[in-house]
Parts: C-alpha cells; sequence; structure tokens
C-alpha cells in the first residue's frame, strides 16, 4: 500500500525544518505571485535565516509582512541587497533591466543573483548590458509553475511543490552557488533540472509559449465571428479546457514572446507549415495524411500522458514492486489462447509498413517493445491504427516510402528491434538514429554494424560499437556472403532486411539452426527467400504486399499452461493458435518425452508460420535425460520444465545448457535456489541441472530475482506444493507476459498480488 501523500508532506516538512537555512539572508525583489510564493516557501521549510522582500509598491512589502509572506519590508532595493547572501529578482520580464541598475551597486563580491523570469536569453543578456559580463555568481531560473493569479495575496507556499525548477547556470558559474540554489528550490519541493539558456528557450517556446498563443489567437479569431454568443453558449468541455490559458496574464505573455523572439518564431514557422498540410489535406480530400498525422499525435499523447503520471515511455518494472501469492494445489481447466509471440508482433508491424497496402494485424502483443517498434514506423510517417485488444491496421508505404523521423527513433528495451532496423535502416535515403534504454545501450551492437558495412552501410556508433547507432542515408548496398561466426536470429534477419534493399543477392549461413520468423513472414508477404541448408538467402529490389496476419500466441507463454496442466491432478486445458515453428517446439517434445498427455490439433499455417492448438491433460512426467539436441530449441522454457521434472517420477538430468546461465539471471542457479528454499533439492553442473523428481515441494518465499520466467514457474509450482509460496520481484510479468495473473486464475491457479503496480 502506498503511504498516502499527507504523510510524505509531514515527513518533508519535519525533515526540512529540523535543517539549517541553505542561505543566511535572502533579498526578494518583486512580490508578486512568484516571489511571493517562494518567499513564504523559504519561511515555511527554514531555507532562509531571514526573507526581505521589495516591491516598488510599499504597500505590497508591509502586506508581506502583514500575512507572513516575508520577515522584513525593505524600503529600497538598496537596503534590500545590502548583507543579503542572495538576490532574487522576481519582477516581470520587462522591469529587469532596471531593476538590475538598481541592484548592481550593492551587490557584494560573493552574493549570489538568480531569477524567476520565462525566458532566459533575455536575462543573461540584461546581465551583460548592466554587469558588461556575466559574472559566475550569476544562475538564472525558472520555475515551472504559476496560476492565472497574480499578486502577493496569491502567494503560496506550496505552488513549487512536485514541480519543475529549470537552473540555466553557464559554464563559468560557480559550482557551490549552483549547487545552494539547488539545495532552496528542492526545499521548496521542487525538482531541479539544469541546461542551457538556448536549449531552455527552444523548449518552452514549443511547450508553453506556442499553445499559449494558439489559445489567445484562437479565442480572439473565435469571438470576432457573427455567431460568437452561439460558440461561446455551446462552447463543450473540451474547447473550455483548450483555451483555459488564454486568461493568462496578457501583459506578462506579451512580455515573453518579445524576448524570447526567435525561439518562438522558429517554433510558429514550423507549426504554420504542419497546420497547412492539414489545410491541403482537408482541401484535397486526402485522408491517409489526415488518418497519419492524427494517429500519431493520438500515440505521442498517449506517450506524453505517461510521461506526465511519472512513468517512462517505456515502463520501467523495475521500480514497481509487485510479490506472487500462491496457494497449494488446484487444477488447471479451459480453454485459453495466451499472448502473441513478440518476435513476430515486432516482424509483422516492420513488413507492414513496407509493404504495398494494408496489413491487418491480430494477436498482436502489446507490450512496451514492441509498442517501441511501432511507434518508430510512426515517426517515420507510416499511419498505423490501434492497437486495440492486439489489433493492428497498418497502411504500407511500400519499400521506399519511409520518411525521415524528426528525431532519433527510440527502442526502449528491444535488442531485437535495434538490430532489425539497423538492417531495414542502412539503406534508407535519409540519415537515421537508433536509441535505446540504459540497459539496451549497453548492448554491442558490432554484430551487425560490421557486415552491414562491409554491404556498404555508414554506422558510426557510441564506444564499444554500443548504441546510439548513427545510420548515414543514401548509401548503396551490395549483397554479400555472410558466415555467422555465432548462431544469432537477430544477425541474420538484419541482414536478410537489408538485403531487401541491396544490389544482388545476401545470403547468410548460420553455424546451428536459429529462429527463422523472419525467413517465414517474408515468405508470407510474398518476397522469395532461398533456403539451402544452413544457408538463407534473399535477391534485392523485390516487393513486399500487405495482407492479413494472425500473429500466433507464444509458444513461451504456453509453456508454463503446459506444465500447469500436466502436473496439477484432474486437468484438462486447451490453448488456441499456438506458434508451432520448429526452432520453439523444444518444449513440447521434451513434455512428450516425459510422458505428458498433449494433443496437437488444427494444425495449419499462418502467414507462412505453423500454428495449432494443444489440449493438455493431467499425466505422470517421468524424469528423463533431456536430449542436447533440443536444448536450443527449448531454451527460454528451461525453468518451468524444471518445475515439471521436480513433479516427475526418477531423475532428469539436463546438460550443454551454459547459455541459461547468462539470461536475465543465473536461470539454472536463480531456479535451484528457489527449489531449495522449496525443499527440494538439486545437484547444479557446470552446464545443467540434475533434478531427482518425486520429492515434496513445500510452502516458502522464493527470490525470482526479477527474471519474469523464473517468477511464473514458481507460481506454476504452486499447484504440487503443499504450503503457501510467496514470489518477490515479479512487475517483469507484466511485460512479457500481459494478463498473465488474470490468465492463471482463470484456469483455477491460485493465484493473487501484493505491491504497488
Ligand atoms: P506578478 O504577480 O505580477 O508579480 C510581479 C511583481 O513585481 C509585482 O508585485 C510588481 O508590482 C512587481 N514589480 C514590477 N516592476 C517592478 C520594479 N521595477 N521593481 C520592483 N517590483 C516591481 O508576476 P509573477 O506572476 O509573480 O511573475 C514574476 C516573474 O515570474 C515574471 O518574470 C514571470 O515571467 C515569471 N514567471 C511567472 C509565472 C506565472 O505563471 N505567473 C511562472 C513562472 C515564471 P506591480 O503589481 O506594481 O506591477
Amino acid at each position: 500500500m502506498p503511504l498516502p501523500r499527507r504523510w510524505y508532506q509531514r515527513v518533508r516538512e519535519a525533515e526540512l525544518t529540523a535543517r539549517e537555512p541553505v542561505f543566511r539572508r535572502v533579498a526578494v525583489i518583486g512580490l508578486g505571485l512568484i516571489g511571493g510564493s517562494l518567499a513564504s516557501a523559504m519561511r515555511k521549510y527554514r531555507l532562509a535565516g531571514t526573507v526581505v522582500g521589495f516591491d516598488r509598491k510599499a504597500e505590497d512589502a508591509a502586506l508581506g509582512v502583514e500575512l507572513g509572506v516575508i520577515d522584513e519590508a525593505a524600503e529600497s532595493v538598496e537596503q534590500a541587497v545590502q548583507g543579503s547572501d542572495l538576490i532574487v529578482l522576481a519582477v516581470p520580464v520587462r522591469a529587469t533591466r532596471a531593476v538590475l541598475e538598481q541592484v548592481q551597486p550593492f551587490l557584494a563580491e560573493d552574493a549570489l543573483l538568480t531569477d524567476v523570469g520565462s525566458t532566459k536569453s533575455s536575462f543573461v543578456a540584461d546581465v551583460e548590458a548592466v554587469f558588461g559580463t556575466l559574472p559566475a555568481t550569476v544562475i538564472p531560473g525558472h520555475p515551472i509553475a504559476g496560476s492565472e493569479k497574480s499578486g502577493i495575496r496569491a502567494a503560496n507556499p506550496e505552488l513549487f511543490a512536485h514541480h519543475k525548477v529549470i537552473l540555466t547556470p553557464a559554464d563559468s558559474a560557480i559550482p557551490s552557488g549552483v549547487s545552494r540554489l539547488t539545495a532552496l528550490w528542492e526545499g521548496t519541493g521542487a525538482t531541479v533540472l539544469t541546461m542551457s539558456v538556448a536549449y531552455h528557450d527552444e523548449v518552452l517556446a514549443a511547450t508553453s509559449h506556442l499553445p499559449h498563443l494558439i489559445a489567445f489567437s484562437l479565442v480572439d479569431t473565435l469571438a470576432g465571428e457573427d455567431e460568437n454568443m452561439d460558440i461561446f453558449r455551446y462552447a463543450a468541455g473540451g474547447f473550455r479546457d483548450f483555451t483555459r490559458i488564454a486568461a493568462s496574464d496578457p501583459v506578462m505573455w506579451h512580455d515573453i514572446f518579445l524576448s524570447n523572439r526567435d525561439a518562438v518564431l522558429r517554433v510558429i514557422d514550423h507549426f504554420t507549415q504542419d497546420l497547412d498540410q492539414l489545410r491541403s489535406a482537408i482541401a484535397a480530400g486526402d485522408g491517409a495524411t489526415l488518418l497519419r498525422v492524427f494517429s500519431r499525435a493520438k500515440a505521442a499523447r498517449e506517450h506524453f500522458s505517461k510521461m506526465l503520471s511519472g512513468q517512462a515511455y517505456v515502463t520501467n518494472n523495475s521500480d514497481k514492486q509487485v510479490t506472487f501469492l500462491m496457494q497449494p494445489g488446484g487444477s488447471v481447466r479451459g480453454d485459453i489462447r495466451v499472448p502473441g509471440d513478440k518476435s513476430m508482433s515486432h516482424r509483422s508491424i516492420m513488413l507492414g509498413a513496407l509493404a504495398e497496402g494494408i496489413t491487418e494485424v491480430k494477436g498482436f502483443l502489446e507490450g512496451e517493445d514492441s509498442l517501441a517498434t511501432l511507434q518508430a514506423f510512426r515517426d517515420m510517417g507510416v499511419t498505423i491504427e490501434g492497437p486495440e485488444d492486439g489489433f493492428v491496421r497498418i497502411h504500407g508505404v511500400g519499400m521506399n516510402g519511409l520518411q525521415a523521423p524528426r528525431g532519433p527513433l527510440y527502442l526502449g528495451n528491444s535488442g531485437t528491434a535495434m538490430r532489425l532496423f539497423a538492417g531495414l535502416l542502412a539503406a534508407q535515403p535519409f540519415d537515421s538514429e537508433l536509441s535505446g534504454d540504459t540497459s539496451l545501450s549497453k548492448r554491442p551492437m558490432g554484430r551487425v554494424a560490421d557486415p552491414l558495412r562491409a554491404m556498404g552501410a555508414v554506422i558510426d556508433t557510441a564506444e564499444g560499437g554500443r548504441p546510439p547507432l548513427k545510420i548515414r542515408g543514401g548509401q548503396h548496398l551490395t549483397g554479400i556472403h555472410y558466415d555467422m561466426p555465432v548462431a544469432s536470429a537477430q544477425v541474420k534477419s538484419c541482414l536478410l532486411l537489408a538485403g531487401l534493399y541491396a544490389e544482388g543477392v545476401t545470403s547468410v549461413t548460420e553455424p546451428a539452426p536459429t529462429r527463422d520468423h523472419t525467413e517465414r513472414m517474408l515468405q508470407g508477404f510474398g518476397y522469395h527467400v532461398h533456403r539451402d541448408g544452413a544457408t538463407a538467402s534473399v535477391t534485392g529490389g523485390g516487393k513486399l504486399t500487405g495482407g492479413a496476419i494472425d500473429v500466433p500466441a507464444d509458444i513461451s507463454s504456453a509453456a508454463f499452461f503446459l506444465v500447469a496442466a500436466s502436473i496439477a491432478p484432474d486437468s484438462d486445458l486447451t490453448l488456441r493458435h499456438v506458434g508451432m515453428n520448429p526452432t520453439r517446439v523444444g518444449v513440447i517434445n521434451i513434455l512428450r518425452q516425459m510422458g505428458a498427455d498433449i494433443e496437437v490439433l488444427e494444425e495449419r499455417v499462418i502467414g507462412g508460420e505453423p500454428v495449432a492448438d494443444l489440449r493438455v491433460r493431467s499425466a505422470s512426467l517421468k524424469g528423463i535425460d533431456i536430449p542436447e539436441d533440443q536444448v536450443p530449441l527449448a531454451i527460454d522454457e528451461f525453468p518451468v520444465l524444471f518445475i515439471a521434472a521436480a513433479c516427475a517420477e526418477g531423475r532428469t538430468v539436463l546438460r550443454g545448457a551454459e547459455e541459461l546461465r547468462v539470461k536475465e539471471s543465473d536461470r539454472i542457479q536463480v531456479m535451484a535456489d528457489g527449489l531449495a528454499a522449496l525443499g527440494v533439492e538439486t545437484t547444479v553442473t557446470p552446464d545443467g541441472i540434475i533434478i531427482d523428481g518425486g520429492q515434496t515441494i513445500g510452502g516458502g518465499t522464493v527470490e525470482s530475482h526479477e527474471d519474469h520466467r523464473i517468477s511464473m514457474s514458481f507460481a506454476v509450482a504452486s499447484l504440487r506444493a503443499n504450503g503457501p509460496i510467496r514470489i518477490n520481484d515479479c512487475a517483469n510479468v507484466a511485460t512479457s507476459f500481459p494478463g498473465f495473473v488474470e490468465l492463471a486464475k482463470q484456469t483455477g491457479i491460485q493465484i493473487s498480488t501484493e505491491g504497488v503496480q
């Protein structure tokens, strides 16, 4: 249970009022909304020994003392500034230069000077005009908080709490000054960011100044229309929300536009151009352009909502705490479809975008990684509707229809996406940059960049071949033959995708079989892929044709339920539309060899991929020596297969699975530790594990080490346990298998959760 905000507030107040003031004496010049609010916050949270206020209206300063906003009212700027170790200018932007002229003669050498103005280049220009230079003790600032009210009566010590404050110190600014000012603003409850003056003005021009200009202009235009009374009388909620900011102080805004002229003009020009484009699209009846712009904007807005609610676009689940609480026993019954395959979800968007015509995707996995891929194509001008309940409609632009994105393409945590995009973008006519989250930014991309360079691509990486990848457009690619040193489906797919654009034939030979979803889906889109033993090749210059894709359910997700229904007594479960790609079915082969009762029904091929329904019933499993040729085909499914082995009669031995030790966790050790916590002894070997089945599975607490597959495997184990099991750190499950908890409950697994989601 999160603690109530009130509680945090009380802790903050107690902490803040107990400490030493950050400044001895602060002079606030201009006691309006912002100056008054900062003064009262400094008093309330004891951030300054004494707060002195000056305003050009003496009665406002006197009122400040009366209202408890300041300690002392100064009668002149001189009186306020002398003896103060911080001076805060909180006057309107247009008054800045005149006030600086009054301050300058009395400013002590070591006193800091800051301001709260909404534009920063103009403040720096005023300082330079008055001081002849920008002193190291001057640190411009801007709180991103306010209201439509003004004047000292509107002062509120909580105005800045949970808001941002931007400081724009020059490189020459004294570091101790920046840190004291940061401490002061943080003491008011704000979060402090630092950036350059120019960047501040650009960002604010786009995010604050332009919206205000549009609101003022729109309300003014409509108020001038003949039917203005009706317009305002019937104005819907949306209009009211959208134009609320047109009620802001006209004088302050006139200041802001004049003082941030250049940045505002740039963003107005950009906006006017885009508005013109929409106008032309409407005039020409060009629905495709409207749909593309609107769906891209809708997705971007959803992205902002997430950011505004404190989540990143790609949610960092490790910040959340979720625990699975499992009751022992139960049986597993029903008819379910688990979420779509991630590899195929990514590829369906990529190929759909490059195809001619419309591609409709069903069963799309709405995980954060595949959503990032989807957004990246929207950023390159592709209209994509959805996703809604796994349904996505992609308006393909053809092999050469992508447009230059406005900024870097952000791919979240997805290594697959980054490697596949590198291949696709290497031959586009425009430059592009691929970036990702912190963990993706640590992964080496040389494995794809090197062979792509051999084809003629120009790619820059950060140190050690890591992201961001900067891809230079307009290169002519030529097909190569590549012998992969290490088996990798991602590298193979990347080169084949680049090969679609290369002159001649591009072929890749793999040292061991890897997933072949790209080859199959290319075929599904009508692009011939030649297969000769371990070599796959494509000839550049062809085209893709859009169609319908029903993304098969992910066999790796189905695996938990295959084991669950096998080990729980009296179970009978049907799993619909499961992907049966031969490179992925190891789990079925192994379970069947252990005696599982899995019936494969309705086998069919969809979009080049084999698919089937699976009916699983309880069975008495027996231990086996897992055939080594099945290991690569079931590599992700071993955690749950270990649970099957613990419930089987006799010994199960796994060898040749070193790779399991370097997955999201050391899956062999973590599973062995978890089993031991439940009283099941195993023997860990360097490349596998030995599990003697038939031991009693007890209750207890298991650490999943934030590995989603470990969490779900122990959830399955509860079906045969004799006591409750608590599984820690399960937040990541929601990313790889959205809806796992609900589906598990629906089939009879006794799961509940605890924690902050
Ligand atoms: P405000 O409520 O109008 O306060 C400004 C105060 O400064 C008024 O009391 C004004 O007195 C006084 N003043 C004007 N010229 C002066 C001078 N030459 N010497 C001394 N005092 C003088 O305005 P505010 O909203 O606090 O805005 C102050 C600054 O904060 C502006 O630079 C603005 O850009 C910035 N800011 C505002 C917001 C917001 O949402 N309001 C948000 C962030 C930053 P009079 O009443 O006699 O004019």
